[in-house]
């Protein structure tokens, strides 16, 4: 992948290239470019990618970036992952044995509010870093290893990629993988995921300043893409997936100053506006995919 010249969502050559972003003129997908080390390959070499600020070699370091984090996000996580729940495992379910993978589940918060909603679930995790499940959450997962998970046999009613999509390096693998893990043909994939909106366009245009800011602060060797409705649909696709359902809705994972600072947002002014937009993003932004996929 790293030497691709093409766009590796629909393998265009229609990329153009602004400061460390690859946009395609074809899917509209944003690449974080040159394309970054496959995941198999940091995972192989025990290696963390440069931007990966949740992560360090240190365990008990990364466990504590976790929590920090979590102290963060957790009001947001309550409603986000409940949502997201919701919208994929139907209330009937609810008497059954399931079985759920959190795949990319990193601190293993999901499967607490999961196991609330549904008691009788069986919750699974996997994480490219085994080490960030923490310590709280292990009583609500049954942690497979990440080196195991390709070779293990077990099947799942639900598989959920909760801010994933975006990290892989190769997301169609991802999937195609995955869809081997689903149990029967009422088993549910479900993804949400950052997507480009106006704003991009808007600043392009506007203020090179604040969009090369909104590029570095949305698009990292970490966040290795920021999609759109097309490239999604042709990811989903090429994973010989069916979309059953879309939407584009407004989700945020930490407070507006955790965003303002990604960007290295200063001025005051500037960061008032960007609180003013956080607060009416749910009017004016649709900033994520959420979707559910089922085998074709
Ligand atoms: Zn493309």
């Amino acid at each position: 992948m790293k030497n691709n010249r093409n766009c590796k969502i629909c393998d265009q050559s229609n990329l153009k290239i602004k400061y460390h972003v690859a946009i395609c003129k074809n899917c509209g997908v944003h690449l974080f470019y040159p394309y970054p080390e496959d995941d198999e390959e940091i995972f192989s070499k025990n290696k963390y990618t440069k931007d990966n600020i949740a992560v360090s070699e240190n365990r008990s370091e990364t466990q504590s970036r976790q929590r920090d984090y979590l102290s963060k996000s957790g009001d947001l996580n309550i409603s986000n992952f409940k949502r997201m729940i919701n919208y994929t495992i139907p209330k009937s379910k609810n008497k059954e044995m399931i079985k759920i993978l959190d795949y990319g589940g990193g601190s293993g918060q999901f499967a607490k509010i999961c196991k609330i909603i549904f008691p009788n679930s069986e919750i699974y995790i996997t994480d490219l870093y085994d080490e960030k499940l923490l310590d709280d959450f292990k009583i609500y997962n049954n942690q497979i290893k990440f080196n195991e998970f390709k070779n293990n046999d077990l099947k799942f009613d639900f598989i959920f990629l909760n801010d994933v999509f975006e990290h892989l390096s190769n997301p169609t693998n991802v999937l195609k993988i995955l869809n081997q893990k689903l149990k029967n043909k009422d088993s549910k994939i479900f993804i949400d995921t950052p997507k480009i909106f106006w704003i991009y366009d808007f600043f392009s245009f506007l203020n090179l300043g604040i969009y090369r800011k909104i590029l570095n602060g949305t698009i990292d060797q970490d966040h290795q893409q920021i999609w759109t409705k097309k490239s999604f649909h042709l990811a989903i696709k090429k994973s010989n997936l069916i979309v059953e359902k879309y939407e584009e809705v407004t989700e945020f994972t930490q407070p507006a100053d955790f965003y303002l600072d990604a960007m290295k947002i200063k001025n005051i002014s500037i960061r008032l506006l960007g609180k003013i937009f956080y607060l009416l993003a749910p009017i004016i932004a649709r900033n994520k995919i959420i979707s559910v996929l089922r085998n074709n």
